[in-house]
């Protein structure tokens, strides 16, 4: 993928891409390649590779939503994806990246602040985070986590009734929704929709899961993470 071709994809799917945004895009993409050689955040280091996979991977889960003025976290964030590709192409949404390895989201602090994006970076496991910050948000997002009967129980304290969780999942995401059967309906979680996407140079297969919260996580929930881990629900 070049940058060209991003954006054609992703007007393709509706998402829309200005050139400032496309710049800023390329931008994320450089800053991260370089900082990885110092903190190795990131596996994939090809360009055209971080095109598809890290950008327009991650832009995909705007397709559904109106993030306008919506308080949206990205839990496990890593280098910042998906959450910095969805607040390049939709600054009006208030967002969180959380990570739990502090070099990460201090890096993520110093790049929002030199681009002037207000973005909250914190440095928390998503099990104390949750505790603390019940039903705050409208949106989650997760990629590369863990698998979703673990996620689920993490996320869906800080998700208000009626927010959505959407996860970013790759091949095997229909065992993955099997598995968390127990998981939604304990937590009151409901799946309302799934898309399947084709990476269009790898031909990767994706999947993206939405689950909203129906009415509000019974209170014993997140359990710890090493009971969590031992019995997932
Ligand atoms: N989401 C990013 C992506 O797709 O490129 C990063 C994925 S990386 C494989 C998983 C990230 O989740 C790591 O940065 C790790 O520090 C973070 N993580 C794992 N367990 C966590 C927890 N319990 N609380 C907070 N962060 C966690």
């Amino acid at each position: 993928m070049n940058k060209e071709s991003l954006k054609s994809y992703l007007i393709a799917k509706g998402i829309n891409c200005s050139d400032e945004q496309l710049v800023d895009l390329l931008d994320l993409m450089k800053t991260t390649l370089e900082t990885n050689e110092k903190f190795n955040i990131t596996a994939i280091t090809d360009e055209s590779e971080f095109l598809e996979k890290m950008i327009y991977d991650s832009a995909l889960g705007l397709q559904k939503f109106d993030f306008n003025g919506k308080r949206v976290i990205d839990v496990g964030t890593g280098a910042g994806f998906p959450g910095m590709v969805l607040y390049i192409l939709n600054p009006e949404m208030h967002l969180t990246l959380l990570d739990s390895t502090a070099k990460k989201i201090n890096h993520l602090n110093d790049y929002c602040s030199s681009k002037n994006y207000k973005v909250e970076g914190v440095v928390a496991r998503i099990e104390d985070y949750a505790k603390k910050n019940i039903e705050k948000y409208d949106f989650a997002f997760a990629r590369a986590v863990a698998s979703l009967n673990i996620l689920v129980e993490l996320i869906s304290p800080l998700l208000k009734a009626g927010g959505v969780f959407i996860a970013l999942k790759g091949k095997g995401a229909d065992e993955e929704i099997k598995g968390a059967s127990n998981a939604l309906r304990k937590l009151n979680l409901e799946i309302i929709d799934t898309d399947n996407e084709t990476l269009p140079d790898s031909k990767e297969q994706r999947t993206l899961i939405y689950i909203r919260k129906n009415r509000p996580t019974p209170r014993k929930y997140p359990r710890e993470y090493s009971l969590i881990k031992k019995l997932p629900l």
